[in-house]
């Protein structure tokens, strides 16, 4: 299916040709149709499916069939997504689609100097992307108002739950008087997820691309058992000996990013950072090493590297497994997207047994273990022999992370709990 054929303007699809676009991916052969005549929609569907695109077009046609001018403080369409790099990543590809268009496009998150981002929402904006903490910001101050607001999306709704941003989004749903055409893209579901969908949409259609909670068919997934202290070396290993030359390495704390990083750089293997105490500007420039090729690895935390679009990437690396089985989904979404063939490597130490477990409910597939010789962990076999037998262990196995018995209250307490028990340990360790 052509874009011609779905009614685009000619500026648009000459934009779209000059991206590289020709046919519709599945989510937006089922997402554009029905945007394009304004329902509401809600749609499941992972990174890498091309869903800024199913979005965003259908909103840019719109506009161009009803130009209008823009109006002081003024915004026609509002993007919402949980991190400033999915925020310009797609604000990007959004200024790419509308080359040939007279429509404003505008990106505000944090980091960011709040006056440039003033000045350009003063000026009145057609298409505005926003993290919700920042965008609060700008309400707060009058530098932004929603009374004309005609096309909401929500991108990546489930992550910016999973952040805290509930309070926010209803903040700003207070701002917004008419109910604008509205869009929900999220990769997984829960039932916290299901009830702001119920409240923010008008009879949305709904869209599934590839089962909820899956990972791309084109991922081969491989699983090291590995004890935690030869996790940097086994790494170096793997990277040398199996010639691997863009790898995206998930930790889960950024003390660990630091010294994977150094012990990389030591094993003379360019590598880059990632994390949230980086400037946005030095985050920025990390990944355009890393996509040029000029780092063979970037290091990076959940957060931020949550939506990156790495295109082609071949291989992604769990250092550490996430704390919560649905993060596996979004780390691997980096992964065998486009039909390409993606590795997604776990390190899995004697305590990231239980995870493994829940991630393998949740992607419905039995992860494949290699041990690699001389990385083998001391006694495995006994210590999960004895895990099994524990009642804890029975329990937790009759659940996942995303059933709905399990509420996400729980699993936020979880997650806590875990940060909390770890920085314990790491104060402990420092100390
Ligand atoms: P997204 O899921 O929006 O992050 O998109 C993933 C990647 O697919 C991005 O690099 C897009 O530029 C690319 N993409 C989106 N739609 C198409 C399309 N119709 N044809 C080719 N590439 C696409």
């Amino acid at each position: 299916m052509s874009f011609l054929s779905q009614g685009f303007s000619a500026d648009i699809v000459r934009a779209l040709t000059e991206c590289g676009y020709e046919k519709l991916t599945p989510v937006q052969q089922q997402a554009i149709p029905h945007a394009r005549r304004g329902a509401d929609i809600l749609a499941h569907a992972q990174t890498g499916t091309g869903k800024t695109a199913a979005f965003s077009l259908p909103i840019i046609q719109q506009m161009v069939e009803n130009p209008q001018s823009r109006r002081r403080s003024q915004v026609r369409a509002l993007i919402l997504a949980p991190t400033r790099e999915l925020v310009d990543q797609i604000a990007h590809n959004i200024e790419n689609y509308t080359k040939y268009v007279d429509i404003s496009v505008a990106a505000v998150f944090g980091g960011a100097k709040m006056s440039s981002q003033e000045r350009k929402l003063n000026a009145g904006v057609d298409v505005l992307v926003a993290t919700p903490g920042r965008l609060i910001e700008h309400l707060e101050l009058g530098n932004i108002s929603f009374a004309s607001l005609e096309f909401l999306v929500f991108d990546e709704a489930d992550r910016m739950l999973d952040m805290g941003f509930i309070s926010a989004i209803r903040t700003i749903m207070n701002g917004i008087a008419q109910h604008p055409q509205t869009m929900l893209f999220s990769a997984t579901s829960s039932p916290q997820m299901n009830a702001l969908a119920q409240d923010l949409l008008r009879k949305p259609k709904r869209i599934i691309v590839n089962a909820e909670n899956s990972t791309a068919d084109t991922v081969a997934h491989v699983v090291y058992p590995v004890d935690e202290d030869r996790k940097r070396e086994l790494l170096s290993e793997l990277i040398g000996r199996k010639n691997w030359q863009q790898v995206l390495v998930f930790v889960n704390y950024k003390e660990t990013a630091n010294e994977v990083v150094k012990e990389l750089k030591l094993d003379g293997i360019n590598a880059v950072l990632c994390h949230g105490d980086k400037a946005q500007s030095a985050r920025r420039r990390a990944l355009d090493e890393f996509k040029s090729g000029k780092a063979r690895v970037m290091v990076a935390t959940e957060v931020a590297a949550r939506g990156l679009d790495i295109q082609g990437l071949p291989h992604v690396v769990n250092y550490d497994m996430p704390f919560l089985a649905e993060d596996y989904v979004h780390r691997i979404g980096r992964t065998g997207r486009a039909g390409q063939q993606g590795h997604a490597v776990s390190f899995v130490s004697r305590e990231e047994e239980l995870t493994l477990v829940q991630v393998e409910k949740l992607i419905q597939q039995r992860i494949k273990r290699v041990q690699l010789a001389g990385y083998e962990p001391a006694s495995r076999d006994a210590l999960l022999t004895k895990m099994q037998s524990k009642p804890a262990y029975k329990d937790r196995q009759s659940r996942t992370n995303n059933s709905d018995e399990q509420s996400s209250a729980e699993r936020r307490l979880r997650f806590a709990r875990a940060i909390k028990n770890k920085s314990n340990k790491t104060t402990r360790l420092k100390g």
